[in-house]
């Protein structure tokens, strides 16, 4: 059974609820034979943790779910590891990891708008939908989603790739970059192509989306043609960029990102000349 999302707590707790819980901005698992699991009700009690900024995210098989944070001054416990979230990619269940990411996105904002931003007042949470009130001025927080795109450019059977300045692991990826107010996705594509590597795009549309909880974007994936001009990286973000073939391609990005599914698509689409499949 998926996720299901919920905003009502259950009517009744279980010993078995999932507790993603953030310590320092990391994911707290605990030993388990050779790997780790994500905690449960019963490991709290034993532990004797009393986490924070609890918010009830739904239920993943029938159990419950939650997202919450332990204060910083919290000192390790016996048998606990906190680990960044990226760093459980392949090695956490992948819809535990997308849970991981919804908690970590809503611990992040609720963590952020504990005063409001209007009168300064501490803020409540809403008893009847996921947001935080002032209870001065009446001001409304909803948990901040932000959108960003993600495109392939393609030329003649060449999908263009760059690395990013803030890339770890030296790997190559379609472009990104968060819409501005005020503007189309497709205006974002074009402007964000143009002003990182110099070049115009024709023929954008739309591939498929993916939630970035990093800690709160959605990114909305695009395919584009060329349409011309020459790559001039911007070197502010993208250091490095060229178009590449399927059966040349540099080191990319990991299974779980749509930038990926966007090359694998390239690749898969790509890989003889003149193919025509799409
Ligand atoms: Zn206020």
């Amino acid at each position: 059974m998926p996720f299901k999302p919920e905003f009502t707590h259950p009517a009744t707790e279980s010993a078995r609820s999932l507790w993603f819980i953030f310590h320092k901005g990391k994911l707290l698992t605990k030993a388990d034979g050779e790997g780790q699991r994500i905690l449960r009700s019963r490991d709290l009690a034993k532990a004797d943790i009393s986490p924070i900024h609890k918010q009830y995210l739904g239920k993943l098989d029938g159990l419950p779910c939650y997202a919450a944070v332990l204060a910083d001054n919290h000192v390790a416990f016996d048998g606990f590891e906190s680990k960044d979230l990226r760093r459980l990619f392949g090695r956490l269940e992948e819809e535990l990891i997308w849970v991981a990411g919804r908690a970590n996105h809503l611990v992040d904002w609720s963590q952020s708008h504990q005063f409001c931003g209007r009168c300064g007042h501490a803020t409540e949470d809403k008893q009847d939908e996921r947001a935080k009130i002032c209870p001065e001025c009446r001001l409304v927080n909803y948990p901040r989603v932000s959108p960003a795109i993600i495109v392939a450019v393609i030329k003649d059977h060449q999908i263009l790739l760059g690395s990013n300045r803030r890339f770890k692991g030296g790997f190559y990826s379609v472009l990104a970059g968060f819409a501005e107010p005020g503007e189309s996705l497709e205006e974002c594509v074009a402007r964000e192509v143009n002003e990182e590597v110099g070049i115009t795009v024709k023929n954008i549309r739309y591939f498929g989306s993916q939630p970035w909880p990093f800690p709160n974007s959605l990114m909305v994936g695009f395919i584009a043609d060329y349409a011309g001009g020459r790559i001039d990286v911007d070197q502010s973000e993208i250091v490095e960029a060229a178009w590449y073939s399927a059966q040349d391609l540099p080191k990319i990005p990991p299974k779980i990102s749509i930038a990926r599914q966007l090359i694998d698509w390239f690749v898969d689409n790509h890989s003889m000349p003149h193919s025509q499949k799409i």
